[in-house]
């Protein structure tokens, strides 16, 4: 890690690069403070977490298992790992987090299970292509294909709808494989479909849920939730050799309380996704420009040509090139405003007006 020193001008930028710039929204932060009072038991034996696990199930409308980790990596690991043995595969899309950015954690925690990433449009699983994928060896010679891996919403800012999730669901169960959500950015889903939770999990054949915090706006901690109740057998004791059992995790599931209780997960999830739609609409009004994917949650995938992207940079601002060498991605979070979206519209119309 390179060591810079917090300053200002770096730090008080509202910027795009991801929604895990953005810190920690009020209703999670005053529930983390009412956690603050004197001793409560640990390792989640506490009434926060007890709580916060029955919130999770009323939110479902389930009886599901819960359990909180430290980060998305773990949870989708640690999962997985509950799902396959060593010998068998993970299905996913090819841009799936779990195939491209969690440096093998899959792998190594499922002791060597394969990712088989496929292709298909908009970030989705092509039916097809994991069809094709999941039948072209059945021989003992190669892994036996276990889990289907879907990321709700996808890494590119789309977002399955019930019907598609039906069907790979369907594919997963036909093969008789778990199905797997990666969820780290469930909420912008469940925002966008503006659907009841359970009508895209459980009632479709959702094995479990990596349900994700920080990226709406809680400070750590993913909920793995588990429909399937027999994959949950002795999770905990993989949560703890694996360094993710949080000792005092009432910070972790209080957050879970301060923003489902208020309803303040969906809210905030509702406007990041029309803050994009609006950057959106500013950008594509801006000649040169133009965008990559469509905007179904609270990212927007923009062409950018090399001297935009530098001159943002210099600039100040912050993104991630995504697609190719010009696709950058631009992340709208839960305190994004239309005032920051207008700085950034500004900025990037007065250097596309220099190639003009
Ligand atoms: C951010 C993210 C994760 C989790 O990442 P962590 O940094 O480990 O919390 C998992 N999946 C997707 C699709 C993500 O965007």
């Amino acid at each position: 890690m390179t060591r810079t020193q917090p300053t200002p001008a770096a730090f008080g930028k509202k910027q795009f690069a991801s929604d895990n710039y953005s810190g920690i929204t009020p209703e999670s932060w005053e529930a983390l403070q009412s956690a603050n009072v004197g001793h409560a038991p640990a390792y989640g034996d506490d009434a926060w977490t007890g709580k916060a696990c029955d919130l999770i199930r009323d939110f479902f409308e389930t009886d599901c298992e819960v359990f909180f980790v430290f980060n998305g990596t773990a949870a989708n690991a640690l999962v997985l790992s509950s799902m396959c043995q060593s010998y068998h595969s993970i299905v996913c899309h090819e841009k799936a987090h779990v195939a491209t950015d969690e440096c093998s954690a899959p792998e190594f925690f499922t002791h060597g299970c394969k990712v088989l990433p496929v292709a298909g449009d908009h970030g989705k699983i092509g039916l097809e292509q994991a069809e094709a994928m999941i039948a072209n060896r059945t021989d003992l010679h190669f892994p036996k294909p276990k889990a289907l891996s879907v990321t709700q919403s996808t890494e590119l800012g789309t977002v399955y709808t019930p019907d598609e999730l039906h069907e790979l669901c369907e594919l997963g169960k036909r093969h008789e494989m778990q199905v797997h959500m990666d969820g780290a950015r469930f909420a912008y889903a469940l925002a966008s479909l503006d659907i009841a939770p359970k009508e895209i999990t459980w009632k479709l054949g959702v094995d479990a849920l990596c349900f994700g915090g920080t990226k709406i706006g809680m400070p750590v901690g993913d909920a793995v939730v588990f429909f399937n109740k027999d994959l949950a057998r002795e999770f905990e004791f993989r949560c703890k050799q694996a360094g993710q059992l949080d000792s005092k995790m009432r910070f972790i599931s209080a957050s879970w309380i301060g923003m489902l209780e208020s309803g303040a997960m969906l809210k905030y999830a509702q406007h990041a996704n029309q803050c994009a739609q609006i950057l959106a609409e500013k950008l594509s009004t801006i000649p040169g420009i133009s965008l990559l994917e469509p905007v179904d949650v609270n990212a927007c995938f923009v062409e950018l040509p090399a001297s935009v992207a530098a001159g943002l940079r210099e600039r100040g601002w912050h993104f991630y090139m995504f697609i190719g060498d010009n696709g950058a991605r631009l992340m709208c979070s839960w305190d994004t405003s239309e005032a920051d979206i207008d700085n950034l519209v500004a900025d990037i119309r007065e250097l596309a007006k220099e190639l003009l």
